[in-house]
């Protein structure tokens, strides 16, 4: 119970006034109290390789972190990231001055927003948008300027006429996410070439959020923005271990970026968590070195998984958006008879047994997100297959 204060005036301030309870802990106590297969919230079922959490056990054991670790990161977990961007990507930095470790990718958004942002500045987003940037943004003082990613030919795709007019003299950034949660897009080069083009053409910063580059299916291919012709230099890439490799709650994010970029996010994160997650960082950096079998293998799985699904959405009368990669599918509700994608959520549990987020919460313009409807795919085959039983069974 809230006390009493001696003013009329709310306590959460008006930054975060319009961010209520996010919709995942309506749905997932709804998953709670009706016992429905919950494919709300994003998190594996199953937790990543054997041997990862066992090198946080030793981590933990040897004492190895269990004391505030150095502000940017173990030296070890920098060294296998500027590693791992190396092999991946061929994109170069320099672990101990372009690389940040976070508390999770979501720290490193929200550090690189209030570093980078003065009250008043535009944020350019693509929408929908994963929850935190519309907080982080308004916890920054910026304005939000959404770019809606719309249904074309059986996927969501930017389209780059609406990208442009969006850029005005007052903004400041671009907020990108590829692959996209929760569309399951994944930006082409052709697309991403003009994003590139834009931000060199309008001098802007870019914000990229990476946290599923290794989600990719069929022939679909994860690019980082930052290795577009002139984009090293104004581009912080985000990434994190918790998709990658199943530990969501190890909360081991981080930035790559150019020294000075790196430099301004340091300064806004020593003062939100300092640091975090020591022992997990040793465990990440042994994670970033896995042999290519261990993502191949990932990547196969989830593809499987995301075929029970889908075909079993397919099958209920849903329309498929089939993702090109992340944990998550959209739907189009109105195959169905049904249009409002938040009703539905919250009488599906009741319904048919299953818990699936509205996509209409990652909108500003709740009207275009409303028939669209987000299940999670990164549970176990037998859930899955159950909850496709029981959404054809509806
Ligand atoms: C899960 C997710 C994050 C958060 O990552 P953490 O490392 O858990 O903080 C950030 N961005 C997107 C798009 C996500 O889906």
């Amino acid at each position: 119970m809230a006390a009493m204060t001696s003013t009329a005036r709310p306590l959460l301030n008006r930054r975060l006034a319009e961010f209520g309870t996010t919709i995942f802990a309506e749905m997932s106590a709804l998953a709670a109290a009706t016992g429905a297969i919950n494919l709300g919230q994003g998190f594996p079922d199953t937790d990543g390789p054997e041997e990862i959490r066992e090198a946080a056990v030793r981590a933990l054991r040897d004492g190895r972190g269990n004391q505030y670790p150095p502000g940017p990161g173990v030296p070890e977990l920098r060294t296998a990231i500027a590693a791992h961007q190396l092999r991946r990507y061929g994109l170069s930095y320099d672990p101990d001055t372009e690389v940040l470790v976070t508390a999770g990718a979501t720290e490193a958004i929200a550090a690189s927003l209030l570093a980078l942002l003065e009250p008043g500045d535009e944020v350019v987003a693509l929408e929908p948008y994963y929850d935190s940037y519309a907080a982080s943004i308004a916890l920054a003082g910026g304005r939000r300027v959404p770019v809606t990613l719309r249904p074309h030919e059986g996927s969501f795709r930017l389209d780059l006429d609406e990208l442009r007019p969006a850029v005005t003299d007052r903004t400041r950034l671009l907020l990108i996410n590829t692959p996209h949660n929760p569309t399951g897009t994944v930006l082409t080069r052709a697309e991403l070439a003009a994003i590139a083009e834009l931000a060199v053409e309008r001098d802007l910063l870019v914000v990229t959020d990476e946290v599923y580059e290794h989600l990719v299916f069929d022939d679909a291919e994860h690019l980082p923005l930052a290795a577009f012709p002139g984009m090293r230099e104004r581009t912080v890439t985000i990434s994190s271990a918790g998709k990658t490799y199943s530990f969501t709650g190890w909360k081991v994010g981080w930035v790559t970026a150019a020294p000075a970029l790196v430099s301004a996010v340091r300064s806004a994160k020593q003062f939100l968590t300092y640091v975090s997650s020591g022992p997990f960082q040793y465990a990440v950096a042994e994670a970033l070195a896995l042999p290519d079998s261990y993502y191949d293998g990932l990547r196969r799985s989830l593809r499987e998984r995301r075929d029970i699904l889908a075909t079993g959405l397919a099958e209920a009368g849903f329309e498929v958006f089939r993702p090109a990669g992340t944990y998550f599918v959209t739907t189009d509700i109105r195959p169905l008879g049904e249009k409002d994608g938040f009703a539905f959520c919250r009488a599906l549990p009741r319904r048919a047994g299953v818990v699936a987020i509205p996509n209409a919460v990652f909108y500003d313009d709740r009207e275009a997100g409303a028939p669209f409807v987000r299940f999670a795919f990164c549970k176990k085959e037998d859930v899955l297959r159950e909850a496709a039983r029981r959404l054809r069974a509806m």
